[in-house]
């Protein structure tokens, strides 16, 4: 049956390609139906795995540590709970039986609802408890992948593959990478979510907020996914596919045409020099940087160094990392963002999630409420500054006493290198990330005492305007436009240029071509976006000239009529 389903494109392009189901916790899990006479093997293929489980989890007593036997005994008691908990057990059973689908797949069905249902829990002791249930299920399957099972009918294709999956963190899509995905739909997510900015990363199509689509669409359906209009299309007719192979193809043309601007210098019309330089989230990301001419690094999110791992890195090892990628631009600046955990970026054993992350204990506040992990930061950030042009940028600043604490941490850290004998920058460049609204009205404080700012757009929208940038349900509120993000975007351009400060936005809005010339216009210089969208943005500003935008970029500004902004935009981008 063909049908069409309507979500909001975050990453342009079209992918034609089969169905990948994957549960939304990890990404190992495939969807698949079994014939009718296989039901009752799975069935017993569940319950082996839960026994082994069961055994494995008592067979633990015997390596109790001493000092915390008692707290040990919880946790495996209530691990042992868990598992013989219905909700798990019965319930995949009868899933197996009802639906014929894999036991993996009913598995993770079921620890999916359970853990929403502790979401919703007043109590923060019982809401957190939705870990163990994760950790117990995973155990489980971990037992399972080691016994023989199906091959899921999508083995068969290596690419081509287009995953269609509830949700996916930013940490699931960062091992994405490796993958060969030609497009992403997830049926949760917003336009500035950290899985929207990775999803741009990859350069593939990617539609979020799709609401039903894992249970609308079958595993290895054919689909069409529109990234232009947020569309998808199953199991589409001949003449449908044909059409689309045409129009991918016209896209695969253009983005080749792109190419020839890789060393184009990015002048105005006007002869002015704007920036542009690359978002990256991994060292490995520099060859997009390359290929795609970026003249620095606008913004390395080093958090996502922290992601997907039970240990988190050690200063060598993030020295590494750093260094890679200093050494690696060539002299070229590289900005560094001191990590920016929490909110959509939890670390995989996170002992709490705040009832409500985005307000909660993210980024630089987390830093300085764990001295020992930021310090560690620090030093290897520091090491690595002796390496080439690096600056180092500090996330969700609010005010003065941050910034006093953080260039505190910063001095004792240098001294502590001093002594030690350890080589570092001393002259190296500290900034600050403009995402608070509280920041960009009470800029003066970073001007004094910062060497340079980066607006972050996602989150100053979010904040500006009260609208969670993950939920699709708000997603339609999320305005780049509003004018009282225009106001303050306008505010904080403006006042750094007059003090001389280098101002650069790393937000999503520096790369979406439909608003180069309004950043233009309020005075942005410098543009830091994902690597994929970087010719684009240069095609703009080469065909832009600055005193003709000029005029409109005011009349825009003035004006608090939303209708009369996207015309008055549509005016300044034509031509
Ligand atoms: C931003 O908020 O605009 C930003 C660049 O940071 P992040 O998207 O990582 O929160
Ligand atoms: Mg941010």
């Amino acid at each position: 049956m063909s049908f069409s389903l309507h979500g909001l494109p975050v990453s342009h392009g079209i992918a034609i390609g089969h169905a990948h189901l994957v549960s939304h916790a990890a990404l190992d899990v495939t969807h698949y139906v079994l014939p009718k006479s296989m039901v009752q093997n799975e069935i017993a293929r569940l319950d082996d795995a839960l026994e082994t489980t069961r055994l494995e989890l008592i067979g633990l007593r015997d390596y109790r540590p001493q000092q915390a036997a008692a707290e040990f005994d919880a946790f495996l008691d209530l691990h042992l709970m868990i598992l013989a908990d219905e909700h798990i057990s019965s319930a995949a059973r009868q899933m197996i039986e009802r639906e014929q689908c894999n036991a993996e797949w009913a598995l993770k069905t079921q620890m999916e609802t359970l853990v929403s249902q502790f979401e919703a829990f007043e109590d923060a002791y019982l809401r957190e408890r939705k870990t163990d249930v994760v950790q117990v299920v995973e155990r489980v399957l971990k037992t399972m992948s080691g016994q023989p099972g199906h091959t899921p009918p999508s083995a068969q294709h290596d690419k081509n593959l287009i995953l269609v999956a509830y949700d996916v963190s930013p940490a699931d899509l960062i091992q994405l990478k490796s993958h060969q995905f030609s497009a992403i739909l997830t049926d949760l997510g917003g336009a500035t979510s950290h899985t929207a900015i990775v999803a741009r990363g990859l350069n593939i199509p990617c539609i979020v907020g799709l609401h039903h689509s894992r249970e609308l669409i079958k595993d290895n359906d054919i689909i069409i996914v529109d990234g232009e209009q947020g569309v998808v299309l199953v199991n589409p007719d001949k003449q449908l596919l044909a059409e689309y192979k045409l129009r991918q193809s016209q896209l695969d043309l253009e983005r080749q045409k792109l190419k020839r601007l890789k060393t184009a210098h990015a002048d105005t019309l006007d002869g002015t020099h704007i920036e542009l330089h690359a978002n990256i989230e991994m060292p490995q990301d520099l060859a997009d940087v390359k290929e795609n001419g970026a003249t620095g690094i606008g913004l390395f999110r080093s958090e996502f160094l922290f992601l997907n791992r039970n240990e988190l890195p050690d200063e060598e090892e993030q020295f590494e990392a750093y260094r890679t990628v200093v050494e690696g631009m060539e002299g070229q600046p590289v900005t560094i963002r001191t990590f920016d955990l929490g909110a959509d970026k939890q670390l995989k054993n996170a002992a709490r999630v705040a009832s409500n992350p985005a307000l909660g204990l993210r980024a630089i506040r987390l830093c300085l409420t764990e001295p020992k992990l930021f310090r560690t930061q620090l030093r290897a950030l520091l090491r690595a500054s002796s390496y080439g042009n690096m600056k180092i940028l500090v996330p969700m600043l609010s005010g003065v006493a941050e910034i006093n604490q953080t260039l505190q941490f910063l001095e004792v850290t240098k001294q502590e290198l001093a002594a030690q004998g350890i080589a570092y920058n001393p002259e190296v460049k500290i900034g600050g990330m403009i995402e608070i609204p509280a920041a960009a009205l009470a800029l003066s404080v970073f001007i004094k005492k910062l060497d340079f700012l980066s607006i972050g757009t996602n989150d100053l929208i979010q904040y500006t305007l009260a609208i969670d940038r993950t939920d699709e349900e708000v997603s339609h509120l999320y305005d780049p436009l509003h004018p009282a993000v225009l106001q303050l975007l306008s505010h904080v351009i403006g006042s750094a240029n007059k003090a001389n400060i280098p101002v650069s936005v790393c937000g999503e809005m520096a790369g979406e071509v439909n608003y180069t010339r309004l950043l233009l216009g309020l005075g942005l210089r410098q543009f830091s976006m994902n690597s994929a969208q970087l010719l684009a943005t240069k095609q703009r500003v080469l065909t832009t000239s600055l005193p003709e935008i000029l005029p409109l970029t005011q009349k825009i500004l003035r004006s608090d009529d939303p209708l009369k902004i996207q015309e008055l935009l549509a005016r300044l981008n034509a031509g």
